[in-house]
């Protein structure tokens, strides 16, 4: 490649050079030939010898000039050296018509000539008339050596130029190849490691077209897979512990029950056991029985068996479901339902298991000497629930995240005794509300109380 842009190189120089030398050729044929109409006018023989060896001087390939005066007889004039040199090589060149200059070029054997000629005819100074044939010869051989001297000397120079932009070139091409393959690159090698499950992998975003927004996507696609690995990690962490201290505590009693001939064991160390195993079974079969309505919930398969229901019994069931309890812990309840509330069209075991586990944690959170009221009013659209208690209050930044299951607020609710939750309560609540395409929300103050509502549209999509 670069031999051949060489070569074409020099063969293009080789011939602007010949090119150049044609022209010049010309040029001092036409300057000498001047010089020759300007002494002859004027009678200056003399004249004509200077011109043409001043011309020799100046162009060493230059064989002779020399003026052949036809008018008397064959008079020679031109330099020493011109005459010697045209009178040996005798040119055969033919001068034409007008003031253009004939050319012939002439090889005798390894020798290579051009003659231009060119005749005059005009009248001097006196009124004489004057007429000959101008004569001009070069040596070629020495021109062509002067031309391969000058390749010779430019050569070097032409091919380590070359080299040198074939050597950019090709880094430039490198370059630009680089840069067009990394993102691809990195993509490829991103999108590998994702794959591997390395989710902490960040692909680099170098440019903002498509291949940008593919690795911005894929940066956001290994987030979210991490955070869903995490959520992952987190759910069985929770699931296992909810499961493990009931199933010990069962184990341990089971233990203490088989250690000796039951007949052995105190009557009242019996009971505390069972009654201990009991719970523990009831709390897993809860348990159990909220994960799988999550899971539902989560996956869209839960069935909304509906019918005409009224709210106002229904709140008034909880309550006196919940009233034992309410009374042992000296919590003053209230159900308030303001006026005449239509029924709604909602699964009943849903909402039942809404507001038990609104009533739940308001029992839970609520200190003794407390209050709790569950109140339901018309909405024109929709029926407003809400559960409202005087309890330790929900922290302004946990009021959405506790919709989420497992998630319980550390501090104040550290304090609060009685039997601990899982966390899946609201979670449970949430999905049941919105499955009837109502809402859920917590206004909160702590220290001072928490009102949960929830809305049941009249006419829901599902
Ligand atoms: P579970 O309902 O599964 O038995 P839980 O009651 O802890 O357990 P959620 O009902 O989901 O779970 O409630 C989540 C958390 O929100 C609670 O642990 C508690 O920290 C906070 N919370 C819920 N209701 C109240 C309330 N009325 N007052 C104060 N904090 C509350
Ligand atoms: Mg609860």
């Amino acid at each position: 490649m670069v031999a051949f842009s060489a070569v074409t190189t020099v063969l293009s120089l080789r011939l602007f050079l010949r090119h150049e030398m044609d022209a010049n050729q010309i040029a001092s044929f036409n300057n000498f030939r001047d010089a020759v109409v300007d002494a002859l006018y004027i009678g200056d023989d003399l004249g004509v010898q200077s011109a043409s060896e001043s011309l020799q001087k100046s162009i060493p390939e230059l064989a002779f000039a020399v003026f052949l005066d036809r008018g008397r007889t064959g008079v020679r004039l031109g330099g020493l050296e011109s005459l010697e040199r045209f009178q040996k090589l005798d040119p055969r060149c033919a001068p034409a018509q007008g003031k253009e200059a004939s050319m012939l070029d002439e090889r005798r054997g390894v020798e290579h000539w051009r003659f231009y000629c060119s005749d005059i005819a005009q009248a001097n100074a006196e009124g004489a008339r004057i007429s000959g044939t101008i004569f001009v010869g070069f040596n070629m051989n020495m021109l062509e050596e002067k031309v391969d001297g000058v390749l010779q000397r430019v050569l070097p120079s032409l091919v380590s130029a070359m080299l040198v932009i074939l050597g950019l070139g090709l880094l430039a091409a490198y370059l630009f190849a680089d840069k067009l393959t990394r993102p691809i690159r990195h993509l490829t090698e991103g999108a590998k490691a994702i794959g591997e499950g390395n989710w902490d992998t960040q692909i680099p975003v170098e440019s903002s077209d498509e291949l940008g927004f593919l690795a911005h996507e894929f940066n956001l696609m290994a987030m979210k897979l991490r955070e869903l690995d995490q959520l992952k990690d987190d759910f069985v962490s929770s699931v296992s512990h909810e499961l493990r201290s009931p199933l010990s505590a069962i184990a341990g009693y089971v233990e203490l029950l088989r250690s000796k001939p039951l007949a052995d064991i105190a009557a009242d160390k019996r009971d505390k056991a069972l009654s201990i195993i009991q719970e523990s079974t009831d709390r897993l079969g809860r348990f159990i029985n909220d994960i799988l309505d999550l899971a539902k919930l989560k996956a869209g398969q839960v069935e909304v068996r509906r019918s005409k229901v009224d709210l106002a019994d229904l709140i008034e069931d909880v309550m006196a479901l919940f009233m034992p309890l309410f009374e042992k812990k000296e919590i003053q309840a209230v159900a308030d339902v303001a006026g005449a509330l239509p029924p709604v069209q909602v699964d009943e075991e849903k909402i039942r298991q809404v507001i038990t586990n609104l009533a739940s944690n308001a029992l839970k959170f609520t200190p003794s000497g407390g209050r709790i009221t569950i109140s339901a009013k018309n909405q024109s659209d929709f029926v407003e629930v809400m559960v409202q208690d005087t309890g330790v209050g929900i922290p302004e930044e946990e009021k959405e995240a506790v919709f989420e299951r497992f998630r319980q607020v550390k501090s104040p609710h550290a304090a609060v005794t009685g039997q601990k939750g899982t966390g899946l309560g609201l979670a449970i609540a949430k999905g049941n509300v919105e499955v009837h395409g109502g809402r859920i929300w917590i206004e909160s103050e702590l220290g001072k109380g928490t009102r949960v509502h929830f809305t049941i549209p009249f006419h829901s999509a599902s």
